[in-house]
């Protein structure tokens, strides 16, 4: 490619799984395999002396030192209370993931030989604020010019509406993966893609149906040796038992059984696992599946999309027969596998590209016409025809990307709030309840205000609790929600009871959220920082900072 276009890479950030990818000089995007010449690394981290080893590696030095690897870190995302303590010092999810990106882009690096500077990182349109701004600071970690975190069923649908020769149609995108489960309709049309509705567990995944094999080898266990040890216990019969159930999940989504062997302290137990059994022991978790995907098709139907065209799956658990099986007996149509395990990077990598085709067009259009590049999404709706059409040749001349590439690059991809987001405030009846001041499935961006009252006279400051709920309804209670973080507002002396405070929610592109509170009576305005203890920041994150600078990821 080109020089003149900024190479932006894609990269899936998976639960168990991670790649990346970028768009080549065709326009076609392309995972980079990693330096073990394999597409997809193991999201696996293994705390080695003081050595950080990422992949299959630490996949496997799980079983002989279990207390060293961490596996899923994604599932803790945001999570305050996750720390991971190694040789005295104790790690963030954020830091961790760090390390996951870090492996996947050194050995991109290698491969390519370019440096990968600027990306697009994916995370489940599932995750709420803190997760997403946790996913963020894993790549601002790892030393990345994050340029936008996208959902990864957009990023398959663009994937998908990017090979796709008919276009106008509206896809389900059915994303089961190692860890979480996204439901997700999307409008794909020629200029557009637009989500619509969002739905999902971010607690439902592959791993689930490996726990389930777990549990049944357990009890097998305790059965034939006539024992009611609970071999879970043991770290590392754990380990080993949770790395021969995902073998043989996957052995089991091509043959009708599968023996495993389990061995606990010098017992060595074997056991068949049929296909049926295993159908048996995990039915309620594909059923969840299909009930989530009524939800959000409930909501769908609420914003006028009662119809679908098509069933897309990604995720490398819809590799599982009995999904494909389900779905097709469910909705009576049949579902297309695509790309399960590169769809979300690849889409992710074709977002970056025309995130750097936009850029280019965005400045070229600036100096022609003597205008800001500030506003961006301005300066496209509003330049003439005529110019975009020059600027575009222009561009395509000097790049080598097609003409009709830089223009798709303008394609408008919208997204909608995962969550409902609000402030506790009291009621007419003085109870406590979360006003939700942004609904679920809104379009972002959004931006919507709110006046409260003061509930005392000469109040010093207001505290604004900031609430995350997966309810449609605009006040909902205190305790069906989760507070993501707080603000404070300081009031001018002297103000009555009932004085008018004013608060706006700004909910961008990628799920950030701004919010802004005014004190009207005097026009006090702050700008709320968002104090949370569930994403790394201040002095933490400088250390995290400081300490990824200096490290090689094996
Ligand atoms: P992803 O996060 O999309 O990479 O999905 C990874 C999940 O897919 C893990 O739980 C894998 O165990 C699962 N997976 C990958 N291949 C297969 C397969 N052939 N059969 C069943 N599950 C699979």
């Amino acid at each position: 490619m080109s020089d003149a276009i900024n190479k932006i890479f894609g990269i899936d950030l998976g639960t168990t799984y991670s790649s990346i990818a970028y768009v080549d000089e065709y326009g076609k995007p392309v995972i980079i395999p990693n330096a073990e010449n394999q597409r997809i690394t193991p999201s696996v981290v293994f705390f080695d002396g003081s050595e950080i080893v990422v992949g299959d590696v630490a996949k496997e030095s799980a079983k002989l030192y279990p207390n060293e690897v961490v596996s899923f870190i994604k599932r803790s995302m945001g999570e305050a209370n996750f720390l991971y303590e190694y040789d005295g010092k104790t790690y963030r999810p954020e830091e961790i993931s760090c390390y996951i990106l870090r492996k996947v882009a050194q050995d991109a690096e290698q491969t390519i030989g370019e440096k990968v500077q600027d990306v697009v990182i994916t995370c489940p349109a599932y995750f709420g604020i803190n997760e997403r701004e946790a996913t963020r600071k894993a790549g601002e970690i790892a030393g990345f010019n994050v340029r936008q975190i996208i959902n990864e069923p957009t990023a398959a649908a663009i994937a998908y509406g990017t090979v796709q020769e008919t276009e106008n149609r509206v896809v389900l995108v059915y994303d089961l993966g190692g860890g979480t489960f996204d439901i997700t309709m999307i409008d794909i049309q020629e200029s557009s893609i637009d989500v619509i509705c969002t739905g999902g567990d971010h607690n439902l995944g592959g791993k689930d149906w490996d726990d389930r094999i777990v549990a049944f080898l357990v009890q097998e266990f305790q059965r034939q040796t006539q024992s009611e040890e609970d071999i879970l216990e043991d770290p590392d019969t754990w380990q080993d038992l949770q790395l021969s159930s995902e073998k043989s999940k996957k052995i089991l989504s091509q043959r009708d059984k599968t023996p495993i062997s389990i061995t606990h302290g010098g017992d060595r137990v074997k056991v068949e696992l049929s296909r049926d059994k295993f159908l048996e022991i995990t039915e309620d978790l594909l059923e969840r599946t299909i009930a989530l995907t009524h939800e959000m098709l409930k909501d769908a139907k609420n914003k006028g999309y009662e119809h679908f065209d098509e069933i897309i799956m990604v995720g490398g658990s819809t590799r599982m027969p009995q999904i494909p099986d389900r779905i097709r007996q469910e909705f009576g149509m049949e579902p297309r596998m695509f790309d399960p395990d590169e769809a979300v990077a690849k889409g992710a990598a074709i977002y970056g590209w025309k995130l750097s085709l936009n850029d280019g067009l965005i400045k070229r259009i600036a100096e022609k016409t003597n205008r800001s590049v500030d506003d961006e999404e301005d300066i496209i709706e509003t330049t003439p025809k005529q110019i975009m059409e020059e600027v575009a040749k222009e561009m395509s001349e000097e790049t080598g990307v097609t003409l009709s590439a830089v223009k798709r690059s303008t394609m408008k991809i919208r997204d909608v709030a995962s969550k409902s987001f609000g402030v506790v405030a009291r009621r007419p009846n003085n109870q406590e309840g979360v006003f939700n001041l942004i609904l679920k499935n809104t379009v972002v961006p959004v931006e919507t205000k709110r006046t409260f009252y003061t509930p005392e006279a000469n109040q010093e400051r207001v505290l604004i609790r900031i609430m995350e709920n997966e309810t449609n309804e605009k006040v909902v209670s205190v305790e069906h929600s989760i507070e993501i973080g707080t603000a404070v507002l300081d009031l001018p002396e002297g103000l009555p009871e009932d004085s008018p405070v004013e608060i706006t929610f700004n909910l961008n592109r990628e799920g950030r959220l701004q919010i802004t509170a005014i004190e009207t009576s005097e026009n006090r305005q702050v700008v709320a920082k968002i104090e949370t203890s569930s994403v790394i920041q201040g002095k933490e994150l400088a250390e995290a900072i400081e300490r990824a600078q200096h490290l090689v990821v094996h």
